[in-house]
């Protein structure tokens, strides 16, 4: 492993003391405060799990949307509503297939630790190749490389070919207003129930209930 990785490079201040963590160890605490760096700068938690080394994530930036991407593996971790902003924004396949597995949590593998906080993370599944983490205590979600467009694909195959819903899209500019949404199950559009169940639960995964 690079020792570079383990390096912030990205300019990050302490969310504490505002201290500048720039060119300071992903793994180590802000020397004016005592504040973990990995709770203003997460960490991977896939490569950390992998081989015990801190990689420090790189943020990435793209008009209105942004996450974290590891140099290493490639895996990318959302902060709340960051996932959302994401899936909207990806053009609609026009190969829409009605197949809709069911979203489950699997038990039978080891959980990551959340690179921001370091708590265990759930693991979801949405089909036998495509398991997303998210941390119970901060809501970051981890997604490897290789399932993103699987998750992509599957929440866009149950909005299918239509528009995203007008209030959909209003919620998604608002992570807050989102989760209020969610928990009160508001029906988002005037389509199938069945529709709305599938995305709320979604989004309930994405936002937290
Ligand atoms: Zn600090
Ligand atoms: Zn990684
Ligand atoms: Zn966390």
């Amino acid at each position: 492993m690079n020792h570079l990785h383990a390096t912030i490079t990205d300019p990050v201040a302490c969310v504490t003391c505002t201290y500048s963590l720039v060119g300071l160890d992903v793994d180590g605490k802000c020397p004016e405060c005592g504040t973990a760096i990995s709770a203003s700068h997460p960490l991977c938690p896939r490569c950390h799990k992998v081989s015990g080394a801190p990689v420090a994530l790189l943020r990435i930036e793209e008009s209105s949307r942004a996450c974290w991407c590891c140099p290493a593996c490639g895996g990318l971790g959302f902060d709340p509503g960051q996932l959302a902003r994401t899936i909207a924004s990806r053009p609609v396949p026009v190969d829409a297939d009605p197949t809709r597995p069911a979203v489950h949590v699997i038990e039978h593998q080891a959980p990551i630790s959340c690179g921001r906080c370091r708590t265990p993370s759930t693991s979801f599944s949405i089909d036998a190749a495509t398991v997303i983490d998210r941390c119970e205590r901060c809501k970051m979600v981890w997604v490897d490389r290789s399932e993103l467009p699987a998750l992509v694909q599957y929440i866009r195959r149950i909005i299918g070919e239509r528009k995203i819903p007008p209030r959909l899209e209003e919620l998604l500019e608002n992570p807050a207003a989102m989760r209020g949404a969610v928990q009160g199950r508001e029906k988002l559009d005037e389509g199938s129930l069945l529709v709305t169940e599938v995305v709320l639960g979604i989004l309930a995964l994405v936002f937290g209930p």
